[in-house]
């Protein structure tokens, strides 16, 4: 594997280019970019054939100077440690930049969940719960939903982590169930953050969001509700991707359509109301906004010189590689980083957490309304803190997590 598409390198690159120009103490540089934990499990699981099948799973707690580890579990045949750990580093940059009190981490079970039944994936989820029950808990590492997990997947989680405490323990997780503890707007909210620093950058940029084009790469959880509440702001979404092929429409998809679509043939491929056309060309389109709001490794060095959009806003993590990034960079390309632009789930997710302790819920409009507040905040900050230090987008929202937790590492200072 070439080090440009090892997530872990490419984050050390990040923090490499923000920590100089910070001036970072480099006993500070080396806390904060070496992972806290580490935990690699077994699951066996009695597959519906009978046979007994070993998944490898992973939850790294990467740095928990500013609060419990949060971040989500992903189930996905490519997982692997330096992957998990790259994901928990960047979530503690997400929650340092978005302003809530969580360090960052993350877990995966190496699984091809398209493959399995949802008895099998039940049992799957039971056994990693048990084998890292120790290690998770609302004061220590809340898990979350991430790339093929969704609200079941976390209703298992809590459930499992509450037989073995022998109480109902509704904050060990978010991004629920909303009878069961979640959160109205939780599932929308990574979608709707998306959408809030992407009209931010827009307005920034000088580029008209009525009527501006927008292709997204992606079209689960991220993709399609950054693509929905795109449009319901006047964009126009002309071409969507995901792992079965893609479907365009100059004039605009009907997205409330696509939805639809997707909710039955589980692939935005065949639908009836644009062309289909290569999923591997979706970065060259003549659009706008590009948001890649799949996997990481999207935008590297075989395609960034194709891309034509004025704003690429990251659903993902990690989608372009830092040599992609510094190309688009130099060519003007406004890039939203990951860290900022999906920050808008695990936002969210601390309300989830914080209704769940007070046992008092709030209304849908009063949670969009906080994410609102605090995802423009966080863009603004970070825009403050690249134009005062004459950088990009990626290295000031670096620079801004950073800080705040070597601040907070210094002030706790050193045990033992
Ligand atoms: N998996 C999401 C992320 O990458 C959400 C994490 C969370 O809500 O804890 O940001």
């Amino acid at each position: 594997m070439s080090s440009e598409h090892n997530a872990f390198e490419s984050m050390l690159e990040e923090f490499s280019g923000a920590a100089r120009l910070l001036g970072l103490d480099p006993g500070l540089w080396k806390i904060l970019t070496h992972p806290k934990r580490q935990i690699i499990v077994s699951c066996p699981v009695m597959m519906d054939n009978g046979q007994i099948e070993v998944f490898t799973g992973y939850r790294v707690q990467f740095n928990i100077t500013l609060g419990p580890a949060k971040g989500g579990i992903r189930y996905h045949p490519d997982v692997n440690l330096d992957e998990v750990t790259a994901l928990a580093a960047w979530m503690t940059w997400k929650c340092a930049i978005a302003g809530i009190p969580f360090g960052g981490g993350k877990g995966g079970i190496i699984c091809d969940p398209t493959t399995m039944s949802a008895r099998e994936l039940e049992a799957l989820t039971r056994r990693y719960v048990a084998e890292i029950a120790d290690a998770i808990g609302p004061d220590k590492d809340v898990p979350a939903p991430d790339v093929n997990t969704n609200a079941q997947t976390m209703a298992w989680i809590m459930d499992t982590y509450s037989m073995r405490m022998g109480t109902t323990c509704t904050a060990v997780v978010t991004g629920k169930p909303i009878e069961m503890g979640g959160s109205q707007g939780r599932r929308e909210a990574t979608g709707r953050g998306v959408m809030i620093t992407t009209r931010e950058a827009a307005k920034h940029v000088g580029l008209d969001i009525n009527g501006a084009t927008v292709a997204v790469q992606g079209f689960g959880n991220v993709g399609s509700v950054s693509a929905d509440l795109l449009t319901k702001i006047g964009a126009k979404v002309v071409a969507v991707t995901d792992w079965k092929g893609g479907v365009r429409n100059a004039d605009g998809l009907d997205i409330t359509a696509l939805l639809a679509w997707t909710d039955q043939h589980r692939t935005v491929a065949g639908f009836p109301g644009g062309e289909a056309f290569d999923r591997d060309t979706i970065f060259e389109l003549d659009v706008d906004i590009l948001v890649p709001a799949a996997l990481e490794n999207q935008l590297t060095a075989k395609n960034h010189h194709l891309v034509k959009a004025k704003i690429v806003a990251e659903g993902a993590n990690g989608p372009t590689t830092p040599e992609a990034h510094q190309a688009l960079f130099q060519r003007g390309v406004f890039v939203i980083p990951d860290i900022l632009a999906n920050a808008g789930g695990v936002t969210t997710s601390y309300f989830e957490w914080v209704q769940d302790r007070h046992g008092y819920f709030w209304e849908e409009g009063e949670v969009n309304r906080r994410l609102e507040h605090k995802m423009v905040e966080a863009f603004n900050t970070v825009l403050e803190t690249a134009q005062k230090y004459d950088t990009d987008m990626r290295t000031a929202a670096y620079i801004v997590a950073i800080n705040k937790v070597a601040t907070v590492t210094r002030l706790r200072g050193m045990y033992a």
